[in-house]
């Protein structure tokens, strides 16, 4: 069942509920009031009667001692005919409450005047076939006799007023509930619209839908859910967006990994295949040999990156402070006694926080790529400046430079500007891939700055200590919150 119709058949239960709670209470209350008048208005009607009797006996001959029974008879004939268009119906009885005398029509039974002494003045209502009565009964004394006297008053009409007022008001009930039903569907139709949009924006969402979101239209309780629901919804679609690149940039990977795989592999096999299926002489078998160990290297040094990859990648940076000073040494000792180029190693002196071993690799990196792509003899400037927000490091050659729609896509593994060219400097196209990794963990990203022809400049940032600190308390918190 709908949420709408489940409100609104609460809202028509309670409403029928109080409806007919108050209008039976309503009906009850106006008939017991009308009931209470017509008893008091029959027990007055019966005082008037013993009075008018008591004084009617007082013109009884002297000759009686006690009143006579035939007397008794008379006096209550004419009082029963005195009152006669209104229906006076009476009834006379003796000391043993045996009947003296009874209107026609008086019939009921005993119990009252059974009830009824000198002392007690009794009423009930009674019913006889379809109509209803207020039956009176009370003691008079006249010339030496204790008489009962008995009255009945019609109060049908009061009954009659409360059966027709219960009908009426059924059919007033009927009517409210008819025209409150109809207001309270557009109620609740009106309340539960928020979660009749967020149904729909769900439905959309499990359908793929990931960019369908929650028309906000309160600003209640059931607004800050939609509110909520939607930017939960935002995160999703980027986590989703996220794992689907992430997804893409993994089949892309072993898909450029097997193509990588396969050319040293075919050389490797093809000369393999020359060698036994071939009687070659000794130069033609070295050669052979030749293809053989270098293409096997490769394979071996492209594998020895992957895994280096793969190890930055999941590796946590076990940082510690080092002057700047023993990195340059190091590249000096590795790079002067290379007579091929001219290398310049210029720096600031300063202080970095970092894993001195992966920053030694990707700094070797950058300076090998930086020969690959420079004629011989030319210049290689090896930097390092202090900078406000930290330290940085910049390897700048000039060489052929990296067209400019190739510079966002050199970092991807597996990616040569121009393939034959890496291929003869042994390169698989991992050394820049591992730099970004490594770079990801010391919380830096890899500057590339490069024009065709002229030479290119490959920099990154350390960030200083009081920096690295704030980052990372920056993520604690975040993960706390
Ligand atoms: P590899 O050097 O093993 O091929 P890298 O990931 O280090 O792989 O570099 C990817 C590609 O980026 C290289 O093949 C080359 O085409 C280009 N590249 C890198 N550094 C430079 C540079 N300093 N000048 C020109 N091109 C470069």
């Amino acid at each position: 069942m709908k949420f709408s119709f489940k409100i609104l058949l609460s809202m028509i239960i309670v409403m029928a509920l109080s409806l007919g709670f108050s209008g039976y209470y309503f009906v009850n209350y106006v008939f017991e009031t009308s009931l209470e008048r017509e008893v008091g208005q029959a027990l007055d009607e019966n005082s008037i009667l013993s009075f008018a009797f008591e004084t009617a006996a007082l013109s009884v001959p002297a000759k009686y001692s006690v009143m006579p029974d035939t007397t008794v008879e008379e006096i209550a004939s004419n009082l029963e005919k005195s009152g006669q268009g209104s229906g006076r119906l009476l009834r006379i009885s003796g000391e043993e409450k045996n009947i003296l005398y009874a209107s026609d029509g008086f019939d009921i039974n005993d119990e009252l005047l059974a009830q009824t002494d000198e002392s007690v003045k009794t009423y009930q209502v009674v019913q006889s076939e379809d109509k209803y009565y207020i039956h009176t009964g009370t003691a008079v004394t006249a010339l030496n006799r204790v008489l009962y006297l008995e009255t009945m008053r019609d109060v049908s009409d009061v009954f009659r007023e409360r059966t027709m007022g219960f009908s009426l008001y059924r059919r007033v009930m009927f009517i409210m509930l008819v025209a409150g039903t109809v207001i309270m569907h557009f109620i609740s139709s009106f309340l539960t619209k928020p979660v009749r949009l967020l149904t729909k924006a769900t439905k959309r969402m499990s359908a793929g839908d990931y960019s369908y979101r929650a028309k906000q239209v309160s600003q209640d309780e059931l607004g800050q859910l939609t509110s909520d629901f939607n930017s939960m919804a935002e995160t999703l679609e980027q986590n989703i967006e996220k794992l689907e690149e992430e997804i893409k940039a993994r089949e892309e990977f072993m898909g450029d990994f097997a193509h990588e795989l396969k050319t040293p592999l075919t050389a490797i096999i093809g000369y393999a295949d020359m060698l036994r299926s071939h009687k070659l002489d000794e130069e033609q078998s070295l050669m052979s040999a030749n293809y053989i160990y270098t293409e096997g290297k490769r394979l071996e040094a492209m594998s020895f990156r992957l895994l280096d990859i793969i190890v930055a990648g999941k590796k946590e940076a076990h940082l510690q402070t080092t002057s700047v000073e023993a990195f340059f040494e190091y590249l000096k000792d590795m790079y002067t006694a290379n007579p091929d180029m001219k290398f310049s190693f210029q720096y600031e002196q300063g202080e970095v926080t970092v894993e001195v071993n992966l920053i030694k690799t990707v700094l070797v990196n950058l300076i090998d790529n930086a020969c690959k792509a420079s004629e011989k003899g030319s210049k290689i400037e090896v930097n390092g400046y202090s900078l406000e927000e930290g330290y940085r490091f910049s390897v700048k050659d000039y060489g052929i430079g990296i067209p400019e729609e190739e510079q966002r896509k050199i970092t991807k593994a597996f990616y040569m500007v121009d393939k034959s060219r890496a291929r003869s400097h042994n390169g698989a196209g991992l050394g820049l891939a591992l730099c970004v990794e490594i770079l990801k963990i010391h919380d830096s990203e890899l500057e590339i700055e490069s024009e065709t022809g002229k030479g290119s400049c490959f920099s990154f940032v350390i960030k200083n200590d009081a920096q690295q600190d704030s980052i990372s308390e920056k993520e604690e918190t975040k993960d706390e919150v």
